[in-house]
């Protein structure tokens, strides 16, 4: 772990926040802990893609019922 600035290399300590604070997460001690910033970085851009195949998936599914009402109801 490395605390010189600047905080741009991999190895530079972060923060990373275990809750995030847009899900309601309190803005506590107890949800923060030290990273390094590419292991910080890696872990929400593993999130954020994780999030977004969600959504596709979710959308697909909602596709998809959509497609079989429309056939229950031409029959
Ligand atoms: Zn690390």
């Amino acid at each position: 772990m490395d605390f010189e600035e600047p905080a741009g290399r991999p190895e530079a300590a972060t923060i990373e926040h275990l809750v995030d604070s847009t899900f309601g997460g309190i803005r506590s001690s107890k949800h923060r802990r030290l990273a390094h910033a590419a292991c910080n970085h890696a872990r929400n851009e593993f999130r954020m893609q994780a999030e977004r195949q969600f959504k596709q998936w979710i959308a697909q599914r909602q596709a998809s019922a959509k497609t079989l009402n429309n056939k229950k109801t031409d029959v």
